[in-house]
């Protein structure tokens, strides 16, 4: 490209939806508001709450410079402009520039407003108010707070965009912006929704994404929702003492083996079809009698003499979960990660099949 506004203004705009979003590369190289001002923010484990307050607040500042950051930066890519001198520029520039410097300002000014006070103005300082006693006052709530997060029995999990964390009395969600606080015993949780992805893109393996609603019965606390892995979800009970409620009766796969049923039949029904010779008759499934069998073992992943896989000629004598089981119970517990490319016996000849090999019969 040899406009250099246009090479600019692409280059601007990846890293600004990367250091807004924070892809993985991002805080592998350090380049969050976290690492950068992390001696300002202090130890998260130190001090809990007083480190989100100045994140969040150091999160909106720095997000809201964005805007200027590009116009600045657009005075050194584009000399010919004069966008220096801003009189100088043309009236669509001069506009963008009062938008940009009243969002910093305005910013600035919210950033002021909250730390007054000892940041009693703060939105996370407002949230944990609503759950102090009377005569007491949000200190009180953050320093207990603070004190359960440095247990090491606390839950922990989701993305870092949107952590959950379970301590012995409080719910809460980290998020860019805010922090989400919950009191145990206010709370109703119920699950509302489940994602099944067959790979994870960190460790490929399948996962089950659970969303729960967490409900307060104080009506100063708006409901939120939490992610995480199905195969937490026993964990986070335990730590919660008290059922969640499943109300629309979403399957929630809860251990690797059920994850990785589905995404084995998920797999195998991406296979090419068999069709049974006319005038065969398809038998109920010799492993749980329920359903006829409805998948044959046919060497598919490669030509004759390559490869481990082996031709099986039993007649088709298995339904696709119980396939699917079979698989499963064959593989390595420690190392979900190769379960889907591995290779097992067939149940009844012993040949050797892949998941690419077993295919389904309509
Ligand atoms: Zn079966
Ligand atoms: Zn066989
Ligand atoms: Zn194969």
């Amino acid at each position: 490209m040899d406009r250099p506004d246009a090479t600019f203004t692409l280059a601007y705009m990846v890293f600004a939806l990367c250091f807004v979003f924070t892809p993985n590369e991002f805080r592998s190289a350090g380049l969050t508001v976290q690492h950068m001002f992390s001696e300002w923010l202090g130890s998260e484990d130190i001090s809990f709450i007083h480190h989100h307050i100045r994140r969040t607040t150091l999160t909106v500042l720095f997000h809201c410079f964005l805007p200027l950051g590009y116009y600045i930066g657009m005075c050194f890519a584009v000399q010919e402009q004069n966008l220096v001198y801003i009189h100088h520029a043309s009236q669509g520039w001069q506009i963008y520039f009062g938008l940009s410097l009243a969002i910093q300002l305005l910013s600035c000014a919210l950033a002021f407003y909250w730390s007054r006070r000892g940041w009693a103005n703060h939105p996370i300082c407002r949230a944990l108010n609503t759950h102090a006693l009377p005569r007491s006052s949000w200190r009180a709530v953050a320093s207990s707070i603070n004190t359960e997060f440095r247990r090491i029995d606390k839950f922990a999990s989701g993305s870092t965009s949107a952590r959950v964390i379970v301590t012995d009395t409080w719910v809460m969600k980290v998020t860019t912006y805010s922090l989400h606080v919950a009191l145990h015993q206010d709370c109703h949780l119920t699950v509302t929704d489940s994602k099944h992805h067959s790979l994870s893109p960190e460790l490929n393996t399948p996962v089950q994404i659970v969303t729960i609603t967490v409900a307060s019965i104080n009506p100063a606390v708006k409901p939120f929702d939490i992610r995480l892995k199905s195969t937490e979800y026993v964990e986070l009970q335990e730590k919660l003492h008290a059922p969640i409620r499943n109300a629309t009766n979403v399957v929630i796969h809860l251990t690797m083996s059920e994850l990785f049923l589905e995404t084995f039949k998920s797999y195998v029904r991406l296979n090419e079809v068999h069709r049974c010779p006319s005038g065969q008759e398809l038998e109920p499934c010799i492993g749980c009698m329920q359903v006829n069998a409805n998948v044959k073992l046919v060497r598919l992943c490669q030509g004759d003499g390559e490869g481990e896989c082996q031709q099986c000629y039993c007649r088709p004598m298995w339904c696709l979960t119980c396939m699917g089981k079979w698989f499963a119970s064959r593989q390595d517990q420690q190392q979900p990660e190769t379960w889907l490319s591995s290779r097992v016996p067939c149940p009844t000849c012993r040949a050797k099949f892949c998941i690419l090999d077993v295919c389904p019969i309509p």
